[in-house]
């Protein structure tokens, strides 16, 4: 389902906001996002993007074996090293851009930086729906559908919330 099918299906009875977004959307752009909640791996989709370093080298790894080792004092030293929400939004623009020139028409985002990197969920699902919606906007003939694929219902709750800020239409 696009995002405002959900919206209708789901939440018609509390009803969209509106005006709350400087930026007003319209139907076409919001039909362009979607939430999925489940495994990234399990979608029929051009192009997935990996919450990885340069490296590539895959989720778990010495990443992950440090982690379980060090347990959960890491990850809150991690979160206050703070990523800088410039280098998330690169993240979301730098997707969307390489797979605009490999002509993916539909793209499938994990939520990036939230998991073992410790980027707090609510800031980085705003880091993502604002990136990803001046990219649409920017570039409206690109990309036919982004999805969010959350995999936690945490994620699941706050983008719920989120998406009808930064993807409501009248
Ligand atoms: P990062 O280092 O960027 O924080 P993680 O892989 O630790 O990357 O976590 C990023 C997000 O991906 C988290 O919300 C986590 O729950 C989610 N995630 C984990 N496995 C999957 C999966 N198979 N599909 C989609 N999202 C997933």
């Amino acid at each position: 389902l696009t995002w405002p099918e959900y919206w209708k299906k789901n939440k018609s009875s509390i009803g969209v906001l509106k005006g709350d977004d400087p930026e007003k959307v319209d139907e076409n752009l919001a039909s362009k996002v979607s939430i999925w909640e489940g495994d990234i791996t399990k979608l029929e989709i051009d192009a997935i993007v990996n919450a990885a370093n340069s490296r590539l080298l895959g989720g778990g790894g010495v990443d992950g074996a440090i982690h379980r080792a060090a347990g959960s004092y890491l990850k809150q030293e991690c979160a206050t090293l703070g990523e800088k929400p410039e280098k998330l939004q690169e993240c979301y623009r730098n997707s969307l851009s390489v797979a605009k020139q490999n002509g993916a028409r539909t793209i499938a985002f994990p939520c990036i930086s939230t998991g073992i990197y410790g980027y707090p969920q609510r800031a980085a699902a705003k880091v993502a729906l604002a990136t990803v919606k001046q990219f649409l906007v920017n570039n409206p003939d690109s990309i036919d559908r982004v999805i969010f694929c959350l995999f936690l219902k945490t994620d699941k709750d706050i983008y719920e919330e989120l998406l009808q800020k930064y993807f409501a239409f009248e």
